[in-house]
């Protein structure tokens, strides 16, 4: 077992490095590896199938890396306010907070090598995940103690509420490990009642295939017309069942101001957005987590949003937009014309 002073060392060292939260815990299989393989076997993970081939690891660390002791789980507040920013005319769409700044594995990857390196120098052999590591992430920091997972299944810390990114470290040091939290999510469901596609089926129980963020951001495919209508403005994720978390009202801003939303989050309009080509693209999205999805899924993202709440306005760079080269744009403008010429016939009327 690790020293207490070098415990406190570390925390400090974490706190130094832009972390606002580092709890440990004992280094075995998640509690819910059950319900995880039962989700996975409902097919609610979509078209997520690295979680499936995962399996085995997520749910075994020892598989991940033997002789493991301790996993070091250290949160990062992401949350910033939303600022004045000038609106470029026309209709504007929703960006999850998570990703008005730069991408947090970049930001985060450099912080992890850093205490991997603390942590080699005292005897430790180390793997670090930012997100998508084959670590079953929320279970484990609920373990250590970083929270309680609500009933959104979002991980909730006191101070910081849900807007905090995770990482995890999986270390064969052995560090006196923390206590869990208690839940306190009581008998609010308002989370739940927030979502807009009904994608959180019962408490703690997510259906990633209703789920906006999937929709938008995981699913490279075309959105299926079902839900079309619910995404609404959202562009790229979503954070109504965040958002409508009561222990959200004590955020506070970041203090990484590389996550601070850059101009277009709320400056440009989806017009604007639809006028990108490949080459803009790459160099507004540079660095930031959208260019995951490329152009061809943002494109159809705003495309959706355009056919929600788009007007008459709209309807050029759409017709432009339907005759894209790239078949999931040009169906999704097709969806969005439609949709608006629907919306201006009945207003006529
Ligand atoms: S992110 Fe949006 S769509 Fe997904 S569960 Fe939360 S509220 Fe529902
Ligand atoms: S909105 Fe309420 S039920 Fe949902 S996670 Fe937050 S406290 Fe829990």
């Amino acid at each position: 077992m690790v020293d207490r002073p070098v415990k406190e060392e570390l925390l400090a060292l974490t706190h130094q490095l832009g972390f606002d939260l580092c709890r440990i815990a004992v280094c075995a299989a998640p509690p819910h590896a059950a319900e995880f393989r039962a989700w996975l076997a409902a097919g609610r993970a979509g078209e997520m199938a690295w979680l499936e081939r995962n399996e085995a690891r997520r749910t075994d660390p020892q598989q991940v890396l033997p002789g493991a002791k301790s996993v070091i789980v250290l949160g990062m507040n992401y949350w910033n306010a939303d600022g004045e920013t000038r609106k470029e005319e026309g209709v504007h769409g929703r960006i999850a907070r998570y990703a008005w700044g730069d991408d947090y594995h970049d930001i985060i990857e450099k912080k992890l090598k850093a205490l991997d390196e603390w942590l080699t120098a005292r005897g430790g052999r180390q793997r670090c995940y930012v997100d998508t590591g084959p670590v079953l992430e929320r279970d484990v920091a609920a373990v250590a103690g970083a929270g309680w997972q609500g009933k959104s299944t979002m991980l909730i810390h006191p101070q910081l509420g849900t807007w905090f990114f995770l990482a995890e470290i999986l270390t064969t040091l052995e560090f006196e490990a923390d206590a869990p939290m208690a839940d306190h999510c009581g008998k609010c469901t308002r989370c739940i009642a927030a979502c807009p596609t009904g994608a959180i089926t019962a408490p703690r129980q997510l259906d990633a295939r209703r789920c906006v963020s999937y929709l938008t951001i995981e699913n490279k495919g075309s959105i299926p017309e079902e839900f079309r209508a619910a995404i609404g403005d959202r562009i790229y994720g979503c954070d109504d069942c965040l958002t409508a978390c009561p222990w959200n009202r004590f955020a506070h801003a970041s203090r990484e101001s590389a996550f601070a939303a850059r101009e277009y989050v709320h400056g440009w309009s989806l017009r604007d957005f639809l006028g990108l080509d490949d080459d803009a693209f790459r160099q507004l999205f540079r660095k930031s987590p959208i260019k995951r999805i490329k152009r061809r899924g943002f494109l159809r993202n705003v495309c959706v949003a355009l056919g929600n709440i788009g007007t008459r306005e709209d309807l050029p760079a759409l017709e432009k937009a339907a005759h894209d080269p790239e078949p999931l744009i040009a169906e999704h403008a097709q969806w969005a014309i439609e949709r608006i010429e629907a919306r201006v016939v009945a207003q006529a009327r």
